[in-house]
């Protein structure tokens, strides 16, 4: 089993909150495409023998597209690739771009999964983020998706910024609860550097984001979907059963991926490699047989630590039984340690060698992993 992330490197116009990887102009958009087609092409054998079974355009915005655009890199993948006959196909989506129309022409191009970039249903809030789209917009796309017979759908919001009251807060949730969305991702409003959000803050045009606030809003959010019958199966996302992200559960199981296009991030286990975050180059570099890709080869610390994060952010939790052998009795000293700290602070549950975060921990889950981590 392997999955393919497609990075497409454009947007309409930038949120003040994001430092991806994407360009606001569409000029370099043919070249871009032709590329992506070329680098499937040119990478055909990253996989010895493993079957894709996910596929996920992401970016940047890849509903920006025309869908004949987005036609040409599938049937790319599937030139190239072993691809199953049933595949998880995702194509991040923002709401202004999702017209009954275009839904069904995704659709008929064989995307079976959208996830939206929602964020708030508040008009305010929109602007604010200076996100594209506005809070009818946000409402009537979900509606469209589902009359056009996409129902794999997954919705973002945000929460912990300035402008977002508790109340606000609940009734974004409710809403998506409302129309029985079977995934979310909610994020924490973070402040990035080089972003707009860092500098108004720097220029004391706006108040940083409050801990507390944030905290409270995570933990509304955990207790809602609970009782409304979703798995928070990773610290960021919540699924009904049966409906969770195949892709991203993937690239927290360690399963091979291979990512395409400006930025984009490949594993294999062992080596991780990502492509050059800048389109002019990222094409030059194709079109002259030669991608400009970094790679870094893990040491057995930094697979280690990365299961740790990773097995900690899940609900499977991390299972420390086959590591703790490998362990120095000096690194397994330091484990107990934190391990019985953190137990009797109730941050953290340890059943059969597997830990896993308590509501209370995944407040502080990076840096409860961090504390785990061999150094
Ligand atoms: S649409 Fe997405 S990728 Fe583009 S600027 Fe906004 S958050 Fe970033």
């Amino acid at each position: 089993m392997a999955g393919i992330y497609i990075h497409i490197p454009f947007c309409k116009k930038a949120c003040h909150y994001c430092n991806f990887h994407f360009s606001t102009t569409l000029q370099l958009k043919n070249e871009l495409i032709s590329s992506l087609v070329s680098e499937i092409e040119l990478r055909k054998t990253y996989f010895s023998s493993e079957i894709i079974e996910t596929m996920y355009f992401g970016g940047g915005t890849p509903s920006i597209l025309d869908v004949s655009d987005l036609e040409k890199i599938i049937h790319a993948v599937h030139k190239n690739f072993k691809v199953a006959d049933k595949i998880e196909l995702t194509l991040e989506a923002n709401p202004d771009d999702l017209q009954k129309e275009k839904i069904n022409a995704f659709s008929k191009i064989g995307v079976n999964r959208l996830s939206i970039g929602i964020q708030s249903f508040f008009d305010e809030d929109l602007l604010f983020m200076n996100r594209t789209h506005n809070g009818s917009e946000a409402v009537s796309c979900i509606h469209n998706a589902l009359e056009s017979g996409i129902d794999n759908l997954s919705v973002d919001l945000i929460f912990g910024y300035p402008l977002l009251s508790n109340k606000k807060w609940a009734h974004n949730v409710d809403t998506v609860l409302e129309m029985n969305i079977p995934h979310l991702s909610c994020y924490a409003m973070t402040v990035e550097p080089h972003t707009a959000f860092s500098s108004f803050i720097q220029n004391k045009k706006m108040a940083p984001m409050d801990a507390d606030q944030s905290a409270k809003q995570y933990e509304y959010l955990m207790n809602r979907l609970n009782e409304n019958g979703y798995e928070h199966y990773e610290i960021s996302n919540y699924a009904k059963p049966g409906k969770r992200a195949q892709h991203n559960s993937s690239y927290w199981k360690g399963i091979s991926y291979l990512g395409i296009g400006p930025s984009a991030h490949s594993y294999n286990g062992s080596c991780r490699q990502w492509n050059i975050a800048n389109n002019a180059n990222y094409i030059q570099g194709i079109q002259s047989k030669n991608p400009l890709i970094e790679l870094e080869v893990l040491t057995d610390e930094q697979i280690i630590n990365e299961s740790i994060m990773i097995g900690l952010r899940t609900i499977e939790g991390y299972n420390y039984s086959s590591i703790i052998n490998q362990f120095t009795n000096e690194q397994k000293a330091a484990f107990e340690h934190t391990k019985n700290q953190y137990l009797s602070q109730e941050l953290i549950k340890e059943n059969n060698h597997i830990i896993t975060l308590t509501q209370q921990g995944k407040l502080l889950a990076d840096h409860i992993a961090a504390d785990f981590f061999l150094v």
